[in-house]
């Protein structure tokens, strides 16, 4: 087993991670910045290595900083978090290269899924189905226009190294074409200097689902079910929930065989997050997948009591995964709920402060908190300003949505503008309930949430 796990990460993702490495009996080492000297993670670590200036672009994102801390400390495996460095297939070189165990999958793999064009071309090639569209190399643009057209409008363009949502646009007509394809470009550029594009079909009204996929070195592969994120504003996500609802189980099959399908396509080992989007007739169409663990991992860990944090570990250290898909089960329904720094009166503009009040729901086998900040402390502008995910569980989803009703309500913050108020509006509406979701849910219910 890893006898020293140093955390390549910050904030909630960083203090999860210690709790698992733990109770494991693993000794841990954390990384801080400037702004982060007093951060709860540096607190709950074994060890703490400061590695420079507030802006992540000159901290936590320095491979040579990082991989510096793990020497000087002695750690034997680095865990990314997500963000950050975690899909990035120089660090696992380098990690590799120092005889440091990357807890994440093969270098090949995150490269590999690195474009979504070459993602997408590999999932082709395994018969995964694709949404329709053109991811070819060829980059003219009245080559795209032309595959736009004869697709027939709406089309979502995309940037192959895309993430976050940036460096998409959808286009609803021909004559808007052009100027979409020029701004989506430009935005590519600037966020991840490349400007490769893709096109798709815009599907008007789906969902997104994903799931989560566990591969160990020995050939093993299971999913743990999985997520529907539908929720979303900006193409970001809002609200998860474990299991999907509307799922029967023949759908959840063949999801869950296609996106092993398309983990064992790249010899795929670790955990990962192969995500779909479902249309109203239960077609369902590969869209990216994600070689790391996911910000709402907590929800499938809710639902399958598995701890997805352990597996990384133990798979890490050349364990075989400690359950078959026999083995697993769905036990209740799960939420999680992303309490943020930001105001939704203004554009959702991030907001920073001092939190002189944080009072939360008691926890308890259904409320769990993930969390890295504790009252007093500053959100800063140098981060994602993500306060806690609220994670709730219970044995149906009306009950799991009454507990993360009155749980929201508990929440007690002053001295930075949360969205609480927003999410609380977002799950009473009678759509909600309804699981009348998708993708578009917030847009078509502005006028009830704000
Ligand atoms: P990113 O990597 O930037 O997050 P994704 O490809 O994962 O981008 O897409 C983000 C979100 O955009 C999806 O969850 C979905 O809501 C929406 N989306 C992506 N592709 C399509 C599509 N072809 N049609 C409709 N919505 C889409």
């Amino acid at each position: 087993m890893i006898k020293k796990l140093l955390i390549a990460n910050r904030g909630e993702i960083c203090c999860r991670i210690i709790n698992t490495a733990k109770r494991m009996g693993i000794q841990t080492v954390a990384l801080y910045s400037d702004a982060d000297k007093n951060a709860l993670h540096v607190k709950m670590a074994d060890e703490a290595i400061h590695i420079g200036p507030s802006p992540s672009n000159q901290s936590y994102l320095k491979i040579e900083k990082v991989l510096a801390a793990a020497k000087t400390t002695g750690a034997d495996a680095i865990h990314p978090g997500y963000g950050f460095l975690s899909e990035n297939a120089e660090f696992a070189k380098a990690c590799a290269d120092n005889n440091i165990i990357f807890v994440g999958p093969p270098i090949e793999a995150i490269e590999a899924m690195g474009s979504k064009s070459a993602a997408k071309h590999i999932m082709e090639q395994a018969n995964v189905p694709l949404v329709p569209g053109y991811h070819g190399e060829d980059q003219s643009g009245a080559l795209i226009k032309r595959h736009a057209d004869e697709m027939g409008y709406p089309v979502l363009l995309k940037a192959a190294a895309g993430g976050g949502g940036k460096g998409m646009r959808q286009v609803w007509s021909a004559d808007e074409f052009d100027a979409a394809l020029a701004a989506a470009k430009r935005e590519a550029m600037s966020s991840f200097n490349d400007d490769i594009m893709l096109v798709e079909k815009y599907l008007t009204q789906p969902r997104h689902v994903e799931v989560q996929v566990f591969c160990d070195h020995h050939g093993n592969g299971v999913h743990v079910f999985e997520r529907d994120c539908s929720v979303q504003r900006r193409h970001q996500k809002v609200v998860e929930e474990a299991p999907a609802f509307k799922m029967d189980p023949a759908l959840r099959a063949a999801m869950g065989d296609a996106a092993l399908k398309a983990a064992q396509a790249i010899n795929y080992v670790g955990a990962g997050t192969v995500e779909f989007l479902l249309d109203k007739d239960g077609s369902f169409y590969f869209m990216e997948m994600n070689t790391r663990l996911q910000v709402e991992h907590p929800v499938s860990e809710m639902i399958s009591g598995q701890d997805l944090v352990e597996w990384q570990l133990r798979v890490a250290a050349n364990e075989v995964l400690p359950k078959t898909q026999n083995e697993l089960h769905i036990n209740g329904h799960a939420f999680e709920a992303r309490i943020y720094a930001e105001d939704p009166d203004n554009e959702f503009l991030p907001a920073t402060g001092t939190l002189h009040l944080l009072e939360t729901p008691p926890e308890s086998k259904h409320v769990r908190i993930d969390s890295g900040v504790v009252q007093g402390d500053e959100v800063s502008v140098y981060y994602d300003p993500m306060i806690a995910k609220l994670v709730v569980w219970d044995t149906d989803r009306e009950r799991a949505l009454a507990r993360l009703s009155q749980s929201l309500a508990e929440y007690r913050i002053d001295g930075v503008t949360t969205n609480i108020a927003f999410l609380r509006k977002l799950i009473d509406t009678q759509a909600f309930k309804d699981e009348d979701i998708d993708t578009r849910f917030i847009e078509k219910h502005h006028d009830e949430i704000f």
